[in-house]
């Protein structure tokens, strides 16, 4: 599925987070999600050894506090450069769980693509 501008954007709201807020080894991921409506809501990782949350979890969170309950697109980018992040798992599990139609933008930077949530596959 093709990238449409908003998602570059996306992906860009993303990159900007990590690398203003993931400065230490308890925020490591930023996320950006965007509602059908245009609102983005940006979030990072909560990290710990009791299994703190991953910043997709923390942006459904983000997004639910200010009373958006869907979500139409989602990115996680890693920091220090590492670029777009696929879901892991659990996340991947939370997204189909709460939005089974949520695009996740995935791919190499400069293959980016956004895909259904249903057709990641685990590990991907
Ligand atoms: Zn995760």
């Amino acid at each position: 599925m093709s990238m449409r501008d908003t998602d570059r954007a996306l992906v860009q709201a993303a990159t900007a987070v990590a690398k203003l807020r993931c400065r230490s080894d308890r925020h490591t991921v930023a996320a950006a999600a965007r509602t059908a409506a245009g609102r983005v809501f940006t979030g990072v990782n909560v990290h710990h050894v009791t299994g703190g949350p991953c910043a997709e979890v923390v942006v459904i969170g983000a997004a639910a506090t200010q009373g958006e309950t869907e979500l139409e697109t989602i990115v996680a980018v890693g920091d220090r450069g590492r670029d777009v992040l696929t879901p892991c798992g659990p996340c991947q599990q939370v997204l189909r769980d709460y939005f089974p139609s949520i695009r996740v933008i995935v791919g190499p930077a400069d293959a980016l693509r956004a895909v259904p949530v249903a057709e990641l596959l685990p590990g991907e």
